[in-house]
């Protein structure tokens, strides 16, 4: 082998690497199945193509360390590297910052399953001081990864939907620009979890049953809830995934 190390990961790389794993944590948090090669290999047609499967490996094995001294859990097949440079140490933190994952206070160095979720709720409105929070919010220039969707996809299924909410089943709580009760489209298996830009994959669903996909406690029931409530809808996972 005669290939060239080559020497920094840009930010565009490090970034799908950190949310390929996140992907894959959430999988596994969830108890849904996920194969690391699989995803590895996705990661190689695409934004890591320069990165060998070892590279990639280390890599991932580095945003365990990095999860594990902010006292956050890591995926069980990662352990933690710890021959991270400061600099992309502190790359791979400020992107998991960025993405509403932060240090659990009290916690570092041992792995844990407390979230900020979880300290929130130990604290009561009594003790809750106003956050001073940021006058000028600072912003990034990282790429983020786009997925070239299929707008017939969107559409055929908006159509169908017609206004009624899949998910809960009420017309959509406004009128959209096009006229139409307001509904969004929601891929059910994540794009970023290699879920197919198909119908057997997209929802039409108002706003508070999206972001209930999305962020409720309860959003993998919910999530079941609509593979059996839409017919049309089929579960899809990283081992089916062929090409
Ligand atoms: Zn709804
Ligand atoms: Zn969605």
């Amino acid at each position: 082998m005669t290939k060239k190390i080559s020497a920094l990961w840009t930010d565009v790389e490090l970034e799908a690497a950190v949310d390929a794993y996140l992907s894959m944590r959430e999988m596994e948090n969830d108890g849904r199945p996920f194969k690391k090669t699989e995803m590895g290999l996705k990661l190689r047609e695409g934004a890591l193509s320069a990165r060998s499967k070892s590279a990639i490996e280390l890599r991932m094995q580095n945003i365990s360390s990095v999860l594990v001294e902010l006292g956050q859990n890591r995926i069980k097949g990662y352990v933690p590297a710890k021959n991270v440079g400061a600099n992309v140490s502190k790359k791979i933190q400020e992107m998991l910052n960025d993405k509403g994952i932060f240090k659990v206070p009290g916690e570092g160095a041992t792995a844990s399953n407390t979230s900020i979720g979880q300290e929130l709720e130990a604290s009561t409105a009594d003790n809750l001081a106003a956050p001073l929070g940021i006058k000028h919010p600072k912003h990034s220039n990282s790429t983020v990864i786009t997925f070239f969707r299929d707008d017939k996809v969107r559409e055929w299924v908006l159509m169908h939907a017609n206004g009624t909410c899949e998910g809960c089943g009420k017309v959509g709580p406004f009128l959209g620009v096009d006229g139409r009760p307001f509904l969004e489209v929601h891929h059910v298996l994540p794009l970023a979890m290699a879920g197919s830009d198909r119908i057997e994959n997209v929802a039409a669903l108002c706003p508070n049953c999206h972001r209930r996909c999305h962020l409720a406690a309860d959003k993998k029931a919910f999530t079941e809830s609509l593979y059996v409530r839409v017919k049309r809808l089929k579960e899809e996972c990283l081992d089916l995934v062929v090409d």
